[in-house]
C-alpha cells in the first residue's frame, strides 16, 4: 500500500535495473593488459586466435572478424557482386544497419512484412517479393529467435538468390539443433557490447570457401594483398574494417562463456513466462515473445504493449525509468524513417510491422540478472498496464 502522501518518503530508491549489461569477467581484463603490453594491439596474434576459435564454433567454416556487424554485411553484399540495379529482400524491423548496407552498395531494399506472432519476416511473402532484380535475402533473427533456415535456403535455392544472414543478435541460437553460422550461405554475427557476446565494437562474416575469406580480407583493409616480404598489391576498393588485438582478446574472453550465457539468459526468460504468461496479464493484453527455450539465444525479451492502454509507449517508458527500470524500443520501423520515406514508402506499407514497431517494448535481460529484479520489472509494468487500461 502506498504511505499517505502527509508522510515523508524515506525508503532508499532501488538500484536501478537497466536493459542489458556486459558481462566481462578479471580473466579477460588480465589479457587485454597483456595485450597492452605486448607491443603489439592492433590486428594481429589475437584476431587470428579469434577467427579459428570462431571458425571451430562454426562448423570449421572460414570465418573473418571486422570492426562492426554491420561492414560484415556490406562486404558479404561486395563479395556476392551486389549492387546498381540490384534488389535485396529483408525486413522493417531490424536495426537500420540491416537495411543501409544494403543502399551502401547501391541496390535496392525490398521490405517483406513480418509474422506479429515471431516479429521476423513472414517468409511466406518473400516469393512474390522478388523480381528479376532480386539478387539476395537478408533475414534478421530478432531477439535471437531463428528464422526458418530450412524454408529460408530453400526460396534461396529455387530462385538462385544469395543469403546474407544478419545473425547480429543470433549469437549462440540454434535451427534444429544446428550453431546458426555452422550452415547455409553468408552469415554475418555483431560482438557490439548489446549483443550476447562482446569485443566491445566488432563482428564477424562466415564465409562459404577460401576465395570469399581472402576477398573479405581485402574489402577488410584498403583492398591490400601482401606477398613475400616487400610484395603489395591493389586491385579493388576496399575500407578500413579491421578489429584491434585489443578487442579480439575480449572477444575470445567472451566466446569462452558463451553457452554459459546463453543458458542463464533462458533461464532468466523462463522467470519472465512464470510471472508474465498468467490469466490475469492476459487479460491486459500485453503481447508475449514465442516461448522458444530449445533454440533462442535469448538476445532480448520483447513485448508489445496492448492497444488498450492509454498511456503512449514513451510515457511508460518515463514510469518504468522513474521506477528504477531500464527499457527499449528495438526497433522503429525503418520505412518510415526520414532516408526512406524520401525513396517512396509510407505508413501503411508494412501494416504488421508498423503495428508491432509502435508499440513493442525491450525489457531488462542480460546474464547477471537477478530473478528478483525481473520480478520488479514485471511487478512495475503489470502495475502501470493495471493503472492505465481502456479496459
Ligand atoms: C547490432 C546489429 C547490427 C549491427 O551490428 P554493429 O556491430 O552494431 O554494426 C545489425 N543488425 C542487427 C539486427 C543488429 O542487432
Amino acid at each position: 500500500m502506498p504511505a499517505p502522501a502527509t508522510v515523508p518518503d524515506s525508503s532508499p530508491k532501488l538500484p536501478f535495473i537497466p536493459l542489458t549489461r556486459p558481462t566481462i569477467d578479471d580473466e579477460t581484463i588480465a589479457g587485454v593488459a597483456e595485450v597492452l603490453r605486448s607491443g603489439w594491439i592492433t590486428s594481429g596474434p589475437q584476431v587470428k586466435a579469434f577467427e579459428a576459435r570462431l571458425s571451430e564454433y562454426c562448423g570449421g567454416r572460414p570465418v573473418r572478424v571486422f570492426n562492426s556487424g554491420t561492414c560484415t554485411m556490406e562486404i558479404a553484399l561486395r563479395i556476392a557482386g551486389i549492387g546498381p540495379g540490384d534488389e535485396v529482400i529483408t525486413t522493417p524491423l531490424s536495426w537500420v544497419a540491416t537495411s543501409n548496407v544494403i543502399l551502401e552498395v547501391g541496390a535496392k531494399p525490398v521490405f517483406v512484412d513480418i509474422d506479429p506472432a515471431t516479429r521476423i519476416i513472414d517468409l511466406s511473402l518473400v516469393e512474390a517479393a522478388i523480381t528479376p532484380a532480386t539478387r539476395a535475402i537478408i533475414p534478421v533473427d530478432l531477439a535471437g529467435l531463428p528464422v526458418d533456415r530450412d524454408r529460408l535456403h530453400a526460396i534461396a535455392k529455387k530462385h538462385n538468390l544469395r543469403v546474407v544472414e544478419d545473425a547480429a543478435q543470433s549469437f549462440g541460437t540454434t535451427w534444429n539443433g544446428r550453431r546458426i553460422g555452422a550452415f547455409g550461405d553468408f552469415v554475418s554475427f555483431s560482438f557490439h557490447p548489446n549483443k550476447n557476446i562482446t569485443s566491445i565494437e566488432g563482428g564477424c562474416l562466415v564465409l562459404n570457401d577460401e576465395r570469399e575469406a581472402r576477398l573479405a580480407e581485402q574489402y577488410r583493409l584498403q583492398g591490400v594483398v601482401r606477398t613475400g616480404f616487400d610484395g603489395m598489391e591493389v586491385e579493388i576498393l576496399g575500407g578500413k574494417f579491421n578489429l584491434t588485438d585489443v578487442a579480439a582478446r575480449v572477444g575470445l574472453g567472451q566466446l569462452a562463456r558463451l553457452d554459459e550465457f546463453t543458458t542463464k539468459r533462458r533461464e532468466l526468460v523462463r522467470h519472465y513466462f512464470e510471472l508474465l504468461d498468467t490469466p490475469a496479464v492476459h487479460a491486459l493484453g500485453l503481447g508475449l515473445p514465442p516461448a522458444d527455450f530449445a533454440e533462442s539465444n535469448w538476445h532480448m525479451f520483447q513485448v508489445v504493449l496492448p492497444s488498450t492502454l492509454t498511456l503512449k509507449r514513451a510515457e511508460v517508458m518515463a514510469k518504468l525509468q522513474e521506477a528504477g527500470v531500464g527499457a527499449g524500443v528495438h526497433y522503429p520501423a525503418i520505412h518510415l524513417f526520414a532516408l526512406y520515406r524520401r525513396q517512396g514508402w509510407k505508413e501503411g506499407d508494412f501494416p504488421k510491422a508498423e503495428a508491432v514497431c509502435r508499440n513493442i517494448l525491450t525489457l531488462p535481460l542480460f546474464p547477471t540478472l537477478t530473478r528478483a529484479e525481473i520480478a520488479r520489472v514485471v511487478t512495475t509494468l503489470v502495475s502501470i498496464l493495471q493503472a492505465h487500461s481502456k479496459l
